[in-house]
């Protein structure tokens, strides 16, 4: 989507710190850190949320290639003593950014509930 600043972010238009990055997803330092390791991990393809998600085979893929990276991505930022992955949906989810997204959070002990 041409006005949407992750899809910016995926096809290098606007610069990211970026940590991971495969053919279809991508990684990247948050702007605003909540925690020591705030990163963001998108899908390349555009989805507004969670709920833009389909049971089609290429939805599965790519979901499911994301969630199986994290990981990854988590040893490579040293989350050696855990983290959490979180995405936020909609108006009571606090979602501000309209492109699907799971932050990673670690290097501090988190709090729970979120507020
Ligand atoms: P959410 O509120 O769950 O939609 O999260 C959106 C996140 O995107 C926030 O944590 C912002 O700090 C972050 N953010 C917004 N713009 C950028 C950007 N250009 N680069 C990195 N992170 C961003
Ligand atoms: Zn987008």
């Amino acid at each position: 989507m041409s006005d949407c600043i992750f899809c910016k972010i995926a096809n290098k238009d606007i610069p990211a710190k970026i940590v991971f990055e495969d053919e279809q997803m991508l990684a990247f330092h948050d702007l605003e850190p909540q925690a020591p390791v705030h990163v963001l991990l998108i899908p390349k393809k555009h989805f507004a949320s969670l709920n833009d998600v389909t049971q089609s085979a290429e939805d599965k893929e790519i979901l499911g290639h994301l969630l199986t990276k994290v990981h990854e991505i988590a040893e490579i930022l040293e989350l050696d003593n855990g983290y959490r992955l979180v995405s936020n949906c909609g108006e009571d989810g606090m979602q501000t950014v309209q492109h699907l997204h799971f932050h990673l959070l670690g290097k501090r002990k988190l709090t729970w509930p979120p507020g």
